[in-house]
């Protein structure tokens, strides 16, 4: 990928069989990204107007980043990745540039997909200051809406944004038009994590003996994340047993597993 400071480019390689479990939700955002992107000349035909922003939110590590990749992968579009969090922090004027800069590279890439991570910071509530003069983040949030309604006329650029904190985005950017399609990505039920583990034990010599299904109910609250990390970790504790290990066995995966705690609680999950 190419980086300049503060964003991303790249088509990414990532594919919708990398995402275990969300059946539903793939299906939503592949007729909501590929659709769009593929055929905009079908849209304007009808003079359907497509959806120009998609919201994904839920708890952190279960996949918003990655499923937004899956789309653009799908979409064979330029994926655009900008993080809310780092365009708060810069210099007076910066992030508010960045954004134009990046809305005018993304319509000269199209198909393209604008990903804002941590989207709750440059969009979040406008608080309304009383002293007149404007916050950083109220100067990006009204940046973002300017160029998000700029897009009316542009054909094939398509804006993600992920958060786990929906309630603090301002309410502006749900209008029809900008962000019209919510999605919430929630942790992993039990058949999910079974996927999840099979997709992340693919690659891995696996004994007779792992089985996946066991560990998926055994794993109750892990995220997608949390479970790519118990795989990894079983393939260390293999290579750590025995360096000449030739697969990881059930007891690694144990080892890990007991060494592990869900960051989740049942309270976080809406
Ligand atoms: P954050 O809110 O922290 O940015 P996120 O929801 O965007 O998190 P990702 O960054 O997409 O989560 O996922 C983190 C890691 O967890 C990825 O490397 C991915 O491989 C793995 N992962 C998460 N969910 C799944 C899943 N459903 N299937 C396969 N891997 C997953």
């Amino acid at each position: 990928p190419s980086i300049t400071r503060g964003v991303t480019v790249e088509i990414p390689k990532v594919s919708w069989e990398d995402i275990g479990g969300l059946k539903e939700l793939k299906k939503k955002l592949q007729q909501a990204v590929e659709w769009p992107l593929k055929h905009s000349a079908a849209f304007s035909r009808l003079g359907v107007s497509p959806v120009r922003g998609i919201l994904l939110h839920g708890p952190p590590g279960c996949s918003k980043t990655t499923l937004a990749k899956a789309a653009g992968h799908a979409a064979q579009a330029s994926f655009f990745s900008l993080s809310g969090a780092e365009l708060y922090s810069m210099y007076v004027g910066e992030g508010e540039a960045l954004l134009r800069n990046t809305f005018r590279r993304a319509r000269l890439a199209a198909p393209s997909i604008i990903f804002f991570d941590e989207a709750d910071v440059v969009a979040a509530k406008r608080g309304g200051s009383s002293s007149g003069s404007t916050t950083v983040g109220e100067r990006l949030l009204s940046t973002l809406l300017t160029e998000m309604d700029g897009l009316e006329q542009a054909k094939g650029i398509l804006v993600l944004a992920a958060t786990n904190r929906p309630h603090a985005i301002d309410a502006a950017l749900m209008r029809p038009g900008r962000f019209d399609l919510v999605l919430y990505v929630p942790p992993p039920d039990l058949e999910a994590r079974y996927e999840i583990l099979r997709v992340h034990t693919r690659g891995m010599k696996v004994d007779v003996d792992v089985d996946l299904k066991r560990i998926a109910e055994d794993t109750e609250l892990f995220t997608g994340a949390e479970l790519e990390g118990l795989c990894k970790e079983a393939g260390i504790v293999a290579l750590r047993e025995d360096i000449s290990a030739t697969v990881v066995c059930n007891r690694h995966f144990q080892t890990v597993r007991k060494s592990l705690k869900p960051a989740l609680s049942r309270e976080e999950i809406y």
